[in-house]
């Protein structure tokens, strides 16, 4: 007896996602499932059938493979290379079965026990940058993950709705099947179809939109949320979104936030630093600054003699703890500036000052050689 199409078997297009044919298999399996038919030989015979078809489908590589070649796609595969990938132990407790009275051992290519668990695809990284004032507030941001996925103009045909023929070669069965005798036996030898590559139809009109492939790479927006007080390294994973896996079970994503550098502040901990310029006489003399903060500008007051180096801490002004209530500290690194530019005018003030300083220097010496 020739084997069906797997694809038949279940009951499903050849373009049908994973999760479809989950649910397909799924149906079946509640129709054929032996617990509910016990002592039927034709049951357990289809269930098998249907487990096999589930096997190959819902694995991306065999599934691939099946489409490509059909049946002889998979020939050097062993009963446990077919099974080997699916956990029907866990997938029928899923589906509300019992799984233990040993009806089932031996209809799945192998015993329940020593089942390998399913293979979940790869986790993937995303590296995502956000601002200082963003991470200081806590910000949503909209990733966008790249995804294939059949191209929905062809149905993963690859072909213009016109532009699909049969194989005149294989007359669509995707093999051809030779029959040599040698003796009293018949040799079936079933070769894949080298005209369709076992796909049963020729494509004669490209699909434009996806060049014939069959395979877009699609674009999916995330919302991510970034919690206030973020710093590099933090990560967010997202269940699921990750490589698909060989039993449809996905890896995760994690998505890594950098911070980028600011022009103006740096960051340590919670902590931000800012070096801030003070005019020469503001340093002299003291008085109230406005300096950049990260809610807006705020205001310092300058000691009477700062020298260049000086460090003011206002409280409460750095970053917010990460998952706590408060903040950090900002730390204003001050720079005294000499002006540059002095008019005739300031330049007189100032020399005033130097003598009024220089007499002052004077009497201090000769107080100093009294004693
Ligand atoms: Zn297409
Ligand atoms: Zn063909």
């Amino acid at each position: 007896m020739a084997k069906r199409d797997y694809y038949e078997v279940l009951g499903v297009g050849r373009d049908t996602d994973p999760g479809a044919i989950k649910r397909a298999y799924r149906n079946l399996a509640m129709q054929y499932h032996p617990d509910r038919n016990p002592g039927n030989g034709a049951a357990a015979e289809k269930m098998k059938e249907v487990n096999e078809a589930y096997a190959v489908l819902c694995d991306p590589h065999k599934r691939h493979l099946y489409d490509m070649y059909g049946h002889a796609g998979l020939e050097g595969y062993t009963q446990e290379d077919i099974f080997g990938g699916v956990d029907f132990g866990s997938l029928f407790r899923e589906f509300g079965f019992g799984f233990g009275n040993g009806i089932f051992d031996g209809l799945f290519g192998r015993r329940a026990s020593g089942r390998r668990g399913p293979r979940r695809g790869a986790d993937l990284r995303y590296d995502l940058s956000v601002t200082l004032e963003e991470v200081a507030l806590g910000v949503e941001k909209t990733i966008e993950i790249p995804r294939v996925s059949a191209c929905s103009s062809c149905n993963g045909t690859g072909a213009q709705s016109d532009g699909l023929e049969t194989c005149h070669r294989c007359k669509g069965a995707g093999q051809i099947v030779k029959e040599q005798r040698s003796g009293y036996s018949v040799v079936r030898q079933i070769t894949v179809c080298a005209e369709c590559r076992g796909r049963g139809k020729i494509v004669k009109k490209a699909c434009e939109d996806c060049q014939g492939k069959g395979m877009v790479e699609t674009k999916r927006d995330l919302k991510i949320d970034v919690p206030a007080g973020a710093d590099t390294g933090y990560n967010v994973r997202v269940e699921s979104e990750g490589e698909a896996g060989t039993d449809g079970i996905p890896g995760d994503l994690y998505v890594v936030v950098n911070v980028e550098r600011h022009p103006l502040f740096e960051r340590h901990g919670d902590d931000i630093y800012i070096q801030h310029d003070i005019p020469f006489v503001t340093a002299a003399l003291g008085g109230g600054e406005q300096v950049p903060g990260l809610g807006g500008d705020v205001k310092v007051d300058i000691a009477e003699g700062t020298q260049t180096g000086a460090v003011v801490r206002v409280p409460g002004q750095g970053m917010p703890r990460l998952g706590k209530r408060g903040r950090g500290d900002q730390y204003i690194v001050l720079r005294v500036v000499t002006p540059t530019d002095l008019t005739r005018e300031e330049k007189e003030l100032i020399r005033q000052f130097q003598e009024v300083r220089q007499k002052r220097d004077r009497g201090k010496h000769a107080k100093d050689k009294k004693v």
